[in-house]
Protein backbone atom coordinates (compact mmCIF):
# COMPACT_ATOMS: atom_id res chain seq x y z
CA UNK A 1 0.00 0.00 0.00
CA UNK A 2 1.40 3.18 -1.23
CA UNK A 3 -1.20 6.05 -0.40
CA UNK A 4 0.37 8.73 0.80
CA UNK A 5 -0.49 12.30 1.48
CA UNK A 6 1.28 14.93 -0.77
CA UNK A 7 3.66 16.05 1.88
CA UNK A 8 7.16 13.98 0.74
CA UNK A 9 6.22 14.12 -3.21
CA UNK A 10 5.93 18.44 -2.50
CA UNK A 11 8.88 18.50 -0.50
CA UNK A 12 11.11 16.21 -3.09
CA UNK A 13 9.45 18.14 -6.26
CA UNK A 14 10.15 21.76 -4.27
CA UNK A 15 13.94 20.61 -3.49
CA UNK A 16 14.31 19.20 -6.61
CA UNK A 17 12.56 21.51 -9.39
CA UNK A 18 9.77 19.41 -10.84
CA UNK A 19 5.86 19.07 -10.22
CA UNK A 20 3.85 16.06 -9.58
CA UNK A 21 1.43 15.58 -12.20
CA UNK A 22 -2.20 15.64 -10.89
CA UNK A 23 -5.08 13.87 -12.87
CA UNK A 24 -8.53 13.54 -12.75
CA UNK A 25 -10.32 9.94 -12.59
CA UNK A 26 -13.61 9.82 -14.57
CA UNK A 27 -13.79 6.05 -15.56
CA UNK A 28 -12.06 2.93 -15.39
CA UNK A 29 -9.83 3.13 -19.10
CA UNK A 30 -8.78 6.96 -18.10
CA UNK A 31 -7.25 5.51 -14.81
CA UNK A 32 -5.85 2.54 -16.31
CA UNK A 33 -4.18 4.76 -19.45
CA UNK A 34 -2.92 6.78 -16.61
CA UNK A 35 -1.14 4.47 -14.29
CA UNK A 36 0.15 2.41 -16.83
CA UNK A 37 2.30 5.30 -18.05
CA UNK A 38 3.13 6.35 -14.19
CA UNK A 39 4.17 2.86 -13.54
CA UNK A 40 6.14 2.63 -16.39
CA UNK A 41 8.04 6.19 -15.93
CA UNK A 42 7.79 4.91 -12.12
CA UNK A 43 6.74 8.74 -11.31
CA UNK A 44 4.35 10.30 -7.96
CA UNK A 45 0.86 10.20 -9.13
CA UNK A 46 -1.51 12.28 -7.77
CA UNK A 47 -5.62 11.12 -8.65
CA UNK A 48 -8.20 14.00 -8.22
CA UNK A 49 -11.73 13.61 -8.19
CA UNK A 50 -13.84 16.67 -9.03
CA UNK A 51 -17.83 17.31 -8.91
CA UNK A 52 -18.07 16.37 -12.47
CA UNK A 53 -16.66 12.99 -12.03
CA UNK A 54 -18.51 11.77 -9.63
CA UNK A 55 -21.95 12.84 -10.91
CA UNK A 56 -20.82 11.19 -14.16
CA UNK A 57 -19.86 7.81 -12.13
CA UNK A 58 -20.17 8.17 -8.54
CA UNK A 59 -17.71 8.53 -5.77
CA UNK A 60 -18.18 4.78 -5.08
CA UNK A 61 -17.16 3.20 -8.87
CA UNK A 62 -14.53 6.16 -8.46
CA UNK A 63 -13.14 5.27 -5.18
CA UNK A 64 -13.40 1.35 -5.70
CA UNK A 65 -10.85 1.83 -9.40
CA UNK A 66 -8.17 4.39 -7.23
CA UNK A 67 -7.80 1.22 -4.22
CA UNK A 68 -7.32 -0.87 -7.30
CA UNK A 69 -4.47 1.40 -8.30
CA UNK A 70 -3.47 1.56 -4.87
CA UNK A 71 -2.94 -2.04 -4.34
CA UNK A 72 -1.64 -2.80 -7.51
CA UNK A 73 1.32 -0.76 -7.70
CA UNK A 74 2.73 -0.69 -4.05
CA UNK A 75 6.04 1.22 -5.58
CA UNK A 76 4.32 4.18 -6.84
CA UNK A 77 3.16 6.63 -4.00
CA UNK A 78 -0.20 7.64 -4.89
CA UNK A 79 -2.10 10.62 -3.57
CA UNK A 80 -5.75 11.48 -3.54
CA UNK A 81 -7.28 14.06 -3.87
CA UNK A 82 -10.78 16.17 -3.80
CA UNK A 83 -10.46 18.31 -6.75
CA UNK A 84 -12.46 21.91 -6.02
CA UNK A 85 -14.34 20.81 -3.02
CA UNK A 86 -16.59 24.40 -2.45
CA UNK A 87 -17.31 23.93 1.01
CA UNK A 88 -16.37 22.64 4.67
CA UNK A 89 -18.79 19.77 4.37
CA UNK A 90 -18.03 18.44 0.86
CA UNK A 91 -14.09 18.52 2.25
CA UNK A 92 -14.68 16.81 5.46
CA UNK A 93 -16.54 13.61 4.03
CA UNK A 94 -13.61 13.37 1.32
CA UNK A 95 -11.64 13.68 4.59
CA UNK A 96 -13.79 10.90 6.38
CA UNK A 97 -13.88 8.58 3.27
CA UNK A 98 -10.05 8.17 3.16
CA UNK A 99 -8.72 11.02 0.73
CA UNK A 100 -5.65 11.33 1.50
CA UNK A 101 -5.70 15.49 0.59
CA UNK A 102 -8.79 17.74 -0.31
CA UNK A 103 -8.72 21.28 -2.20
CA UNK A 104 -10.90 23.83 -0.55
CA UNK A 105 -11.91 26.64 -3.36
CA UNK A 106 -13.59 29.31 -1.87
CA UNK A 107 -11.80 31.52 -4.45
CA UNK A 108 -14.72 33.04 -5.14
CA UNK A 109 -15.66 34.18 -1.67
CA UNK A 110 -14.19 37.21 -0.12
CA UNK A 111 -10.59 37.28 1.09
CA UNK A 112 -11.20 37.05 5.23
CA UNK A 113 -14.42 34.67 4.12
CA UNK A 114 -11.46 31.99 1.93
CA UNK A 115 -9.24 32.47 4.77
CA UNK A 116 -11.66 31.39 7.23
CA UNK A 117 -13.34 28.90 5.49
CA UNK A 118 -10.04 27.53 4.56
CA UNK A 119 -8.75 27.56 7.76
CA UNK A 120 -11.49 25.49 9.00
CA UNK A 121 -10.95 22.51 6.84
CA UNK A 122 -7.07 22.48 7.92
CA UNK A 123 -7.96 22.54 11.37
CA UNK A 124 -10.43 19.04 9.86
CA UNK A 125 -7.91 17.57 7.60
CA UNK A 126 -4.47 18.08 9.46
CA UNK A 127 -5.10 15.73 12.63
CA UNK A 128 -6.30 13.20 10.52
CA UNK A 129 -2.63 13.66 8.19
CA UNK A 130 -4.59 14.90 5.56
CA UNK A 131 -3.43 17.88 3.39
CA UNK A 132 -5.01 20.71 2.50
CA UNK A 133 -4.66 22.60 -1.33
CA UNK A 134 -6.93 25.87 -1.20
CA UNK A 135 -7.02 28.75 -4.21
CA UNK A 136 -6.50 32.12 -4.12
CA UNK A 137 -7.29 34.53 -7.04
CA UNK A 138 -9.31 34.15 -9.96
CA UNK A 139 -8.45 31.17 -12.66
CA UNK A 140 -10.14 31.32 -15.92
CA UNK A 141 -12.14 29.02 -18.34
CA UNK A 142 -14.63 26.90 -17.21
CA UNK A 143 -13.79 23.40 -15.90
CA UNK A 144 -16.78 21.48 -15.51
CA UNK A 145 -19.22 23.57 -13.42
CA UNK A 146 -16.13 25.84 -12.12
CA UNK A 147 -16.80 29.12 -13.92
CA UNK A 148 -13.70 31.52 -13.95
CA UNK A 149 -13.11 34.92 -15.40
CA UNK A 150 -12.86 35.94 -18.99
CA UNK A 151 -9.19 37.50 -19.00
CA UNK A 152 -6.53 36.21 -16.78
CA UNK A 153 -3.95 38.32 -17.40
CA UNK A 154 -5.76 41.12 -15.45
CA UNK A 155 -6.28 38.31 -12.57
CA UNK A 156 -2.93 37.24 -11.44
CA UNK A 157 -2.51 37.09 -7.94
CA UNK A 158 -1.09 39.28 -5.62
CA UNK A 159 2.20 38.21 -3.76
CA UNK A 160 1.11 39.90 -0.60
CA UNK A 161 -2.33 39.07 -0.59
CA UNK A 162 -0.79 35.15 -1.18
CA UNK A 163 1.71 35.60 1.99
CA UNK A 164 -1.02 36.58 4.45
CA UNK A 165 -3.33 34.03 3.18
CA UNK A 166 -0.59 31.18 3.56
CA UNK A 167 0.24 32.13 7.09
CA UNK A 168 -3.32 32.74 8.43
CA UNK A 169 -5.32 29.88 6.82
CA UNK A 170 -2.65 27.23 7.47
CA UNK A 171 -2.82 25.79 3.87
CA UNK A 172 -0.57 23.36 2.80
CA UNK A 173 -0.56 24.18 -0.82
CA UNK A 174 -1.80 26.79 -2.74
CA UNK A 175 -3.45 27.47 -6.80
CA UNK A 176 -2.92 30.64 -7.37
CA UNK A 177 -3.68 32.88 -10.30
CA UNK A 178 -0.65 33.09 -12.26
CA UNK A 179 -2.32 33.07 -16.18
CA UNK A 180 -3.44 29.43 -16.62
CA UNK A 181 -7.16 28.59 -17.77
CA UNK A 182 -9.39 25.71 -17.47
CA UNK A 183 -10.15 24.09 -20.35
CA UNK A 184 -9.96 24.20 -24.49
CA UNK A 185 -10.65 27.56 -25.60
CA UNK A 186 -8.88 29.34 -22.92
CA UNK A 187 -7.20 31.57 -24.90
CA UNK A 188 -7.50 34.16 -27.73
CA UNK A 189 -3.44 34.43 -28.64
CA UNK A 190 -0.70 32.56 -26.96
CA UNK A 191 -0.68 33.01 -22.72
CA UNK A 192 2.12 34.37 -20.97
CA UNK A 193 2.51 32.97 -17.53
CA UNK A 194 3.26 35.68 -14.61
CA UNK A 195 6.52 34.19 -13.66
CA UNK A 196 7.22 36.92 -11.64
CA UNK A 197 4.81 36.34 -9.27
CA UNK A 198 5.71 33.01 -9.32
CA UNK A 199 8.83 34.03 -8.92
CA UNK A 200 7.95 36.46 -6.24
CA UNK A 201 6.07 34.76 -4.10
CA UNK A 202 8.72 31.36 -4.03
CA UNK A 203 10.92 34.15 -2.59
CA UNK A 204 8.56 35.02 -0.05
CA UNK A 205 7.47 31.75 0.61
CA UNK A 206 10.09 29.93 0.05
CA UNK A 207 9.77 25.92 0.50
CA UNK A 208 5.56 26.50 0.13
CA UNK A 209 3.84 24.56 -2.81
CA UNK A 210 2.00 26.33 -5.75
CA UNK A 211 -0.24 24.58 -7.91
CA UNK A 212 -0.79 25.16 -11.33
CA UNK A 213 -4.91 24.39 -12.67
CA UNK A 214 -5.83 24.85 -16.05
CA UNK A 215 -2.26 23.96 -17.83
CA UNK A 216 -2.99 21.91 -20.12
CA UNK A 217 -1.68 22.53 -23.29
CA UNK A 218 -4.15 21.81 -25.90
CA UNK A 219 -1.65 20.32 -28.59
CA UNK A 220 -2.25 20.93 -31.70
CA UNK A 221 -1.51 17.62 -33.16
CA UNK A 222 -4.41 16.55 -31.08
CA UNK A 223 -6.91 19.26 -31.87
CA UNK A 224 -5.68 18.55 -35.81
CA UNK A 225 -6.51 15.04 -35.44
CA UNK A 226 -9.98 15.88 -33.84
CA UNK A 227 -11.08 17.65 -36.89
CA UNK A 228 -9.26 15.66 -39.37
CA UNK A 229 -11.23 12.27 -38.22
CA UNK A 230 -14.86 14.50 -38.38
CA UNK A 231 -14.44 16.96 -35.31
CA UNK A 232 -14.95 20.53 -35.08
CA UNK A 233 -12.86 21.97 -32.33
CA UNK A 234 -11.70 25.82 -33.96
CA UNK A 235 -9.16 27.78 -32.21
CA UNK A 236 -8.69 25.73 -29.49
CA UNK A 237 -5.49 26.73 -27.52
CA UNK A 238 -3.31 26.11 -24.52
CA UNK A 239 -0.41 26.92 -22.62
CA UNK A 240 2.98 26.05 -24.05
CA UNK A 241 4.63 22.99 -22.27
CA UNK A 242 7.92 24.96 -22.16
CA UNK A 243 6.11 27.36 -19.67
CA UNK A 244 4.65 24.65 -17.50
CA UNK A 245 8.40 22.90 -17.04
CA UNK A 246 9.66 26.43 -16.50
CA UNK A 247 6.79 27.28 -13.78
CA UNK A 248 7.81 23.48 -12.40
CA UNK A 249 11.38 24.83 -11.87
CA UNK A 250 9.79 27.92 -9.72
CA UNK A 251 8.48 26.21 -6.89
CA UNK A 252 4.96 24.73 -8.70
CA UNK A 253 4.92 21.67 -7.14
CA UNK A 254 1.46 20.17 -8.90
CA UNK A 255 0.33 20.70 -11.85
CA UNK A 256 -3.28 19.34 -13.57
CA UNK A 257 -3.58 18.23 -16.33
CA UNK A 258 -6.80 17.24 -18.16
CA UNK A 259 -7.70 18.46 -21.09
CA UNK A 260 -5.19 16.93 -22.99
CA UNK A 261 -6.06 13.30 -22.00
CA UNK A 262 -9.78 14.27 -23.08
CA UNK A 263 -8.15 15.64 -26.41
CA UNK A 264 -6.02 11.90 -26.77
CA UNK A 265 -8.80 10.09 -25.76
CA UNK A 266 -11.21 11.96 -28.17
CA UNK A 267 -8.75 11.91 -30.78
CA UNK A 268 -8.25 8.05 -30.97
CA UNK A 269 -11.69 7.17 -30.14
CA UNK A 270 -12.76 9.59 -34.18
CA UNK A 271 -9.93 8.01 -36.05
CA UNK A 272 -11.14 4.15 -35.05
CA UNK A 273 -14.59 5.24 -36.13
CA UNK A 274 -13.37 6.76 -39.11
CA UNK A 275 -11.30 4.38 -39.99
CA UNK A 276 -13.11 1.40 -39.47
CA UNK A 277 -16.78 2.63 -39.78
CA UNK A 278 -18.43 -1.24 -39.01
CA UNK A 279 -16.69 -1.13 -35.23
CA UNK A 280 -19.18 -1.96 -32.89
CA UNK A 281 -17.18 -3.16 -30.15
CA UNK A 282 -16.70 -0.73 -27.28
CA UNK A 283 -13.37 -2.72 -26.36
CA UNK A 284 -12.12 -2.19 -30.13
CA UNK A 285 -12.40 2.06 -29.33
CA UNK A 286 -12.00 2.30 -25.95
CA UNK A 287 -8.46 -0.06 -26.06
CA UNK A 288 -6.89 2.08 -28.14
CA UNK A 289 -8.17 5.39 -26.71
CA UNK A 290 -6.82 4.12 -23.10
CA UNK A 291 -3.80 3.37 -25.29
CA UNK A 292 -3.35 6.95 -26.34
CA UNK A 293 -4.01 8.13 -22.54
CA UNK A 294 -0.88 6.18 -21.45
CA UNK A 295 1.19 7.71 -24.28
CA UNK A 296 0.10 11.31 -23.22
CA UNK A 297 0.98 10.62 -19.57
CA UNK A 298 3.89 9.18 -20.39
CA UNK A 299 4.82 12.66 -22.26
CA UNK A 300 3.02 14.94 -19.46
CA UNK A 301 5.71 13.31 -16.49
CA UNK A 302 8.54 14.39 -18.79
CA UNK A 303 7.07 17.69 -19.16
CA UNK A 304 6.44 18.19 -15.44
CA UNK A 305 9.74 16.15 -14.67
CA UNK A 306 8.36 13.61 -12.29
CA UNK A 307 9.48 10.84 -14.45
CA UNK A 308 11.52 8.34 -12.15
CA UNK A 309 10.95 9.93 -9.02
CA UNK A 310 8.50 7.90 -7.39
CA UNK A 311 11.10 6.45 -5.06
CA UNK A 312 12.19 9.39 -3.72
CA UNK A 313 8.81 10.37 -2.56
CA UNK A 314 7.94 7.54 -1.07
ZN1 LIG B 1 -9.02 23.41 -11.37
Amino acid sequence: MALVNTKKMFEMAYKNGYAVGAFNVNNMEITQGIIDAVAEEKAPLILQVSRGGRKYASLSYLRAIIDVVVEENPDIPVAINLDHGDNFETCKQFVDAGFTSVMIDASKQPFEENIKVTKQVVEYAHPRDVVVEAELGQLGGIEEDVVGVEDVSKHVADPNQVVEFVEKSGCDSLAVACGTSHGAYKFKSEPKLAFDVIQEIGDRLPGFPLVMHGSSSVLREFVDLINKYGGDMPNAMGVPEESVSKAAKLGICKVNIDTDLRLALTAKIRQVFAEIPGEFDPRKYLGPGREAIREMVRHKLHVVGCAGKAAECM
